[in-house]
């Protein structure tokens, strides 16, 4: 699976619409203090189904809506749109939606249609891509690996060797 394109609306800093393609290769982001670096790879994870408010620096999963500037009035919901380029259907592309509502909670939808978080964090984890991936390196990432338990650092490898989706699956079918 390769990414191709992030459309962000009322995400944290990203107020207005805003749409960033994602060429083939590495991708390094660069800005000044305070400019949305972090905020753009947290829309990413947040994309791909995160569910930890904490690991996106907010208090609480509404925190990911713009809360308005001395300028500008707080919005009411923020959306992402992850475009990829997969093998996984004959489109050879697939379109993800998150939107979160104040009061409303957030929902997805997978070329159109709604699905589930699980849904969403399924077709990610298998493709070791996902909201954890150790392709996605934040800041202090790199101290965190090597500050990392074993059983955490066993986590990062085997969702880098793009076996961690079993894991998913096998939770999955225990509680069936
Ligand atoms: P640094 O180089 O310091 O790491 P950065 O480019 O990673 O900076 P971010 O942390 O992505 O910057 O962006 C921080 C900015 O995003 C701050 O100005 C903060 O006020 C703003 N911000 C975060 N959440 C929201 C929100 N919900 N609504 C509005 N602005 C927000
Ligand atoms: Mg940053």
């Amino acid at each position: 699976m390769r990414f191709k394109r992030l459309k962000l609306s009322g995400f944290k800093s990203f107020v207005d619409p805003t749409e960033l393609r994602i060429e083939p290769g590495l991708t390094g982001v660069v800005g000044p203090n305070g400019c949305g670096k972090s905020n753009l790879l947290e829309a990413l994870r947040w994309v791909m189904g995160e569910g930890s408010a904490k690991s996106l620096r907010g208090g609480g999963m509404e925190d990911v809506i713009f809360a308005g500037t001395a300028q500008r009035p707080a919005r009411d919901f923020a959306e992402v749109q992850l475009l990829a380029e997969t093998a996984d259907n004959d489109d050879g592309e697939i379109e993800v939606v998150r939107r979160i509502e104040r009061g409303a909670g957030s929902a997805y939808r997978l070329n159109g249609r709604d699905v589930r978080a699980k849904d969403v964090a399924l077709l990610f984890a298998d493709a070791a891509t996902g909201a954890h991936s150790p392709a996605l390196v934040s800041q202090g990432r790199i101290s965190a690996v090597i500050a990392a338990r074993p059983t955490e650092r066993r986590a990062m490898l085997e969702e880098a060797a793009g076996i961690a989706g079993l894991h998913v699956r096998r939770k999955d079918a225990e509680q069936k």
